[in-house]
């Protein structure tokens, strides 16, 4: 359409806390931006007359919802494959004995290809309209998720892996040296940034060093100045479990933050996967530098050993948001990562050992309600990424869907007349992507039942 297009119907979003706007007019210009958001416009409203008979209103029924695009902060793109398995595997039996075996696969960019389309498709299904990408070592892979993002028109941060440390890497999969690794980190920046159509930059490069524990100092030097010279984003893995947070501790005398700040890796657009044995001194660093957390609840469950606590760390005025962490979470939907965000916290103020005393189990005052999961997986993925994604407000891109209550494949069932504290309730504790009508990325319908 290349006039402003309108959408009226209700919507929920969360600002701060979850706002419900019953009778939403938001106006759409034709690059995909929202121009203006009303929370309230009766059905006899002249704009409406107006944008309904030149063919530019999308209305909604009583049954369905407009929410915010979902944002998911951490993907390993080539892990699609093994979603759901070995993952009775410790870490670092996982990333070695199965993990790096698949990864390598991607030298080939037929195979590549066929797994990152039914990935990104599979995404957008589930109401992911933001993804932040690990893909692998190989450029002309990377390069090719690229191109299925910007294609199929989600949102995608694109990362090409650097690991060139030779006790941490297998042979087989390393990248030949730091200087290598930081030339093609850099190809592929410029080729993200000059692809045609991506002029909006629908579609990031983002600095990828896999973890420190993979990355000789001269890669994370080469790495941090690149993030330097190009604004790009960063993303890695940060004290994941306690071999991580141990392992780099030994290295380089200091923790993983602080061993990632030296090298000119944590700054605004940083996106630290886990975090969950960060300590008070890197929270101060982190909250300093603006960087964020992308809290995976699902995969700690199986690789931390503990859980990262959401609530304290949100009081600590840390950018967070929510990843599903493709394979070591089993789901690739973020409503499942909601979900277990809810469930972990509830577990570590409860406390799990019921041999000790209920008043000893746990840590009081550390649950998250279904509204705090929801934040976290729309605006606190916008804010961590430092992008206008996540909200219906002025400025903001239209990335969003619509859900339904009663679909025949669908969870959730609500009653119009319930309010949208009670609906949103119902959708992030069952929703999942049956309950999904429609997607829009920057204004574009890239997604229909
Ligand atoms: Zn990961």
């Amino acid at each position: 359409m290349a006039e402003a297009w309108a959408i009226w119907g209700r919507a929920i979003h969360a600002p701060d806390t979850v706002e419900t706007l019953p009778r939403a007019l938001i106006i759409v210009d034709p690059d995909g931006t929202i121009i203006s958001v009303e929370p309230s416009v009766p059905e006899n409203d002249a704009r409406l007359r107006g944008f309904c008979e030149s063919g530019r209103l999308i209305s909604l029924s009583d049954d369905q919802v407009l929410l915010p695009g979902l944002v998911d902060l951490h993907v390993h793109a080539p892990q699609f494959p093994q979603l759901g398995t070995a993952l009775d595997r410790p870490l670092e039996e996982w990333l070695q004995a199965h993990t790096f075996p698949l990864e390598s696969r991607y030298a080939d960019v037929t195979f590549a290809e066929g797994v990152y389309t039914r990935l990104v498709e599979t995404l957008l299904a589930n109401g992911t309209t933001t993804a932040l990408y690990f893909a692998t070592i190989h450029l002309p892979a990377t390069q090719r998720l690229a191109e299925i993002c910007l294609a199929f028109g989600q949102r995608g941060l694109v990362g090409r892996v650097g690991m060139d440390h030779p006790e941490q890497c297998p042979d087989f999969y390393r990248d030949a040296s730091a200087e290598s690794a930081t030339a093609d980190t850099r190809a592929l920046i410029d080729f993200i940034r000059a692809m045609p159509g991506n002029e909006n930059a629908l579609v990031r490069p983002v600095i990828t060093p896999r973890f420190v524990p993979a990355c000789t100092d001269a890669l994370l030097d080469g790495l941090g100045a690149l993030a330097r010279d190009t604004g790009c984003h960063v993303q890695t893995h940060c004290s994941e479990s306690d071999w991580e947070h141990e392992h780099v501790r030994a290295r380089c005398g200091c923790t993983d933050t602080e061993a990632l700040d030296r090298a000119g890796l944590l700054g605004r657009r940083t996106v630290l996967a886990h975090g969950n044995f960060i300590e008070s001194g890197d929270v101060a660093r982190i909250r300093a530098r603006g960087a964020a957390v992308a809290h995976c609840p699902l995969s700690n469950v199986y690789f931390a050993g503990a859980v990262f606590p959401l609530r304290a760390m949100l009081a600590e005025g840390l950018h967070i948001g929510l990843g599903t962490d493709i394979a070591g979470g089993a789901s690739a939907s973020l409503f499942e990562a909601a979900r277990q965000a809810v469930a972990s916290s509830r577990l570590l103020e409860s406390g799990t050992d019921r041999t000790l005393q209920a008043g000893r189990r746990g840590v009081p005052g550390s649950r998250v309600d279904f509204r705090t999961a929801f934040r976290v997986a729309t605006a606190g993925g916008g804010e961590a990424l430092d992008l206008p994604v996540g909200l219906f407000r002025p400025g903001y891109a239209f990335d969003a869907m619509v859900l339904q209550s009663g679909l025949p494949d669908g969870n959730v069932v609500f009653d119009a007349e319930e309010d949208g504290d009670t609906i949103l309730q119902r959708i992030v504790m069952g929703a999942g992507r049956g309950d999904i009508d429609r997607v829009w990325v920057a204004g574009r319908l890239v997604r229909q039942r």
